[in-house]
């Protein structure tokens, strides 16, 4: 379990070469921690959303009333595939943008701002969907879906702080907000850490599709 220690410092003198990047640049430091940890909420929460899917599908499937699966009555799969739907998006972005984080010049901090606001673009995106899709799995399991034995309702409960704690979600869409206003669209919405030519070879196959 974790926990929140308090640490108290009196009169503590450290050497030079114990400062962390560089002197007046700690707000670099909790920015570069805020890009990995809202990647790992991410990948978190599209996870859990996954889990609370693959319950509801199988008890959609199992489920009969009124002499059908509830599975076969297009509502319960309009929910489904909406979830389908989200997930995909969200994990596609998610490894995008850990995958131009992993490709970045850590010497470049113009990049490294605009990977900041992807990362808060990864946290809204992800965490808002997977609160959709675990009330969904709830919903689909019915009276069940709110009772503890059944996961659904753990998870539904768990990922509603992943929409509040490490920003909650109004504070990613001010961040992702002023990435816009101070660098333009090209980067939050661009591939980067890729060449043009190789951007372009990564388009043929979705244009083959
Ligand atoms: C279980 C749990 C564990 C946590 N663990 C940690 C931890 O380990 N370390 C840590 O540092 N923090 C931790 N937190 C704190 C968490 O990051 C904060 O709760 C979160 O950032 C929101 O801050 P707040 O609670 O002060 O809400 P407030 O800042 O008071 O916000 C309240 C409401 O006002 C909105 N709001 C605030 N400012 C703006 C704005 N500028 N524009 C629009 N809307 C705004 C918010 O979006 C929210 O809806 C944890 C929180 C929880 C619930």
């Amino acid at each position: 379990m974790y926990e929140h220690p308090e640490f108290g410092f009196t009169d503590v003198k450290v050497g030079a070469d114990a400062v962390l990047g560089g002197i007046g640049q700690g707000l670099e430091l909790t920015r570069d921690w805020f890009t990995e940890e809202r990647l790992m909420i991410g990948a978190r929460t599209i996870g859990a959303a996954e889990r609370a899917l693959e319950l509801a599908v199988d008890w959609a499937k199992t489920r009969v009333q009124g002499g059908t699966r509830i599975f076969d009555h297009q509502l319960i799969q309009g929910m489904i595939a909406d979830s389908v739907a989200e997930i995909a998006v969200n994990r596609a972005l998610t490894h995008q943008v850990a995958w131009e984080f992993d490709q970045a010049d850590p010497a470049d901090l113009a990049r490294r701002k605009t990977l900041h606001a992807k990362a808060a673009t990864v946290k809204l995106a992800a965490s808002e969907a997977s609160n959709r899709i675990a009330d969904r799995a709830v919903q689909i399991l019915g009276g069940r879906g709110y009772m503890r034995e059944n996961a659904v309702e753990r998870l539904w409960r768990e990922l509603r702080v992943d929409r509040i704690w490490e920003g909650t979600s109004e504070i990613q869409r001010v961040v992702i907000a002023n990435e816009v206003d101070k660098r333009g669209l090209s980067g939050v919405l661009g591939f980067s850490g890729v060449t043009e030519t190789e951007q372009s070879w990564a388009r043929i196959p979705a244009l083959a599709l």
